[in-house]
């Protein structure tokens, strides 16, 4: 029996919705299920909107700062309910392209929850964005799951009464006070986002300092930037427990804290969203913790059958999602060679106020291959010299292969440091050596110069396998 589509995606995110077109711009017939957001995670509960959220948290502490330049300005008061409309207004106009972007590459659209019913054939369910819709069958020759990931709570007695960045998008209004449990990328973000609004924050992580896995300098760092603004941290700190108060909620911390708020987040971590799907039907196989595991081709345990993005835990980003569909698509139905990326360098940024970027390898993890040189910039930001903010201070750093004299890695927390850290993501991508830094004329007055003005080496580390 010859199939419906030759390409079936499962899951309209950012992974998804690139391998779709791309396969559908290779001439494969391809249709895309999605069951409850069309943009998948980043443009609904993810990037996008936190992004907006961020630019929102940071006006009001540029009216402090203009006082220096000589304005008069003061803040007046944020209106919560305005900037979450405004928000979910371009969602909705980013759903909508997601949709005519698809509809124009000829793929077919299905609404609904898709369950395997055996290796070609999905089953597509009534879902809550489209509960009266008829429920179908469809084959394909190929699938792919690209379903992503969703929050998960940390397994405490009162987890309930916390929310997730799911429900934070979408609070009625802004929590006087917030107590933000985990610091990572989430917990750092919120923490900058409601400190910039206005609201009391109490950041809690288990570790003396957030951001585990980055380089350490960057994470000191951190930790001062977010004293610096007015956040309570509580490190090396776990919770114990929730309990709803007269007025609101109180956490317990196992170091004996008690934290009361009108608001709980967790921000430990996503899990892969691969339940429900009947992957035992289609003979894919998973990890304990719901990953679906995939070869180097992202091939899974069922051939013709690939999973793409965050359902495979590994580099839980939008743009590897993206990769990773893009070269699938171009792998299975292109006859140019698939477009391949180097995810060895895949740069990262966590948007804090002030952003913290990175590229390449920690001094840890660089030192683990052999002696590193490394060159660290700390300076007030001009911007700042004249705000008063002298507290706001800027890092940068390279970290250099003492043998190769490859630049490794590079790090910023700063102004712009995102926006800065993808041109030197090309850099180090490039494999270009601390010679061809230094030869690089820097654009003045910038905080970005300085990485291609660091002369004297900082200190040298040991190789430490
Ligand atoms: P992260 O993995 O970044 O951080 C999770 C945090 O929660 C860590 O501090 C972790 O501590 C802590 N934690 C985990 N379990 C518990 C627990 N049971 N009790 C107390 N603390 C706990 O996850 P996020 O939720 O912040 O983000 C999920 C992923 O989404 C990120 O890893 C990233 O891949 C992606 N993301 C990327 C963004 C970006 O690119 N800017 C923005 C947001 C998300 P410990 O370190 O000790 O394990």
């Amino acid at each position: 029996m010859p199939h419906d589509f030759d390409l079936l995606v499962i899951g309209a995110g950012s992974g998804g919705v690139r391998c779709a077109r791309i396969a559908a711009g290779h001439g494969a017939r391809v249709a895309v299920v999605e069951s409850r957001h069309w943009g998948g995670t980043c443009v609904n509960l993810g990037c996008v909107p936190k992004k907006l959220m961020v630019q929102a948290s940071e006006y009001g502490a540029l009216v402090d700062d203009s006082a220096g330049f000589g304005w008069s300005n003061t803040r007046g008061t944020h209106d919560w309910s305005k900037l979450i409309a405004a928000k979910d207004k371009e969602i909705t106009r980013l759903n909508g392209i997601y949709i005519s972007m698809l509809e124009k590459a000829g793929i077919t659209l299905f609404t609904g929850h898709a369950q395997f019913e055996d290796a070609h054939t999905v089953r597509i369910m009534p879902s809550a964005l489209a509960p009266d819709a008829k429920a179908q069958t469809v084959s394909a020759k190929k699938i792919i799951i690209a379903t992503g990931s969703e929050p998960v709570r940390a397994d405490i007695p009162g987890a309930e009464l916390a929310i997730t960045s799911d429900e934070a998008f979408y609070l009625k209004e802004r929590p006087e006070s917030v107590v933000i449990i985990g610091g990572g990328y989430i917990g750092l973000e919120f923490a900058g986002i409601f400190a910039g609004l206005e609201s009391r924050v109490d950041l809690v992580y288990r570790q003396p300092e957030p951001l585990r896995g980055f380089d350490q300098d960057m994470r000191t760092a951190v930790k001062e930037a977010v004293n610096a603004k007015g956040i309570q941290q509580h490190p090396s700190a776990s919770p114990q427990e929730i309990i709803r108060t007269g007025t609101g909620y109180a956490v317990t911390l196992d170091n004996g804290t008690t934290l009361n708020a009108d608001c709980v987040m967790f921000a430990t971590g996503r899990r892969p969203k691969a339940g429900n799907l009947g992957l035992e039907k289609a003979g894919v196989k998973t990890e304990k913790s719901g990953r679906i595991i995939v070869d180097d081709t992202q091939e899974t345990s069922q051939p013709g059958i690939y999973a793409i993005g965050d359902v495979t835990d590994r580099i839980n980003l939008t743009p590897v999602a993206i990769a990773e569909g893009h070269n699938l698509a171009d792998r299975l139905f292109g006859k140019d060679p698939a477009r391949t990326w180097s995810i060895d360098t895949t740069p990262k940024a966590v948007f804090f106020t002030p952003p913290l970027a990175s590229v390449g390898l920690s001094e840890e993890e660089a030192a683990r291959n052999g002696a590193v040189d490394i060159y660290l910039s700390r300076f007030t930001p001009m911007r700042h010299t004249l705000s008063g903010r002298r507290e706001q201070k800027t890092v940068m750093k390279l970290v250099v292969d003492q043998a190769s004299q490859k630049v490794v890695g590079v790090h910023m927390l700063g102004d712009d440091a995102a926006e800065i850290m993808q041109g030197f993501a090309v850099a180090v991508t490039a494999g270009l050596k601390k010679i061809d830094f230094d030869r690089t004329v820097g654009i003045h007055p910038t905080s970005a110069e300085e990485l291609v003005t660091m002369r004297t080496r900082t200190r040298e580390t040991p190789h430490t396998p």
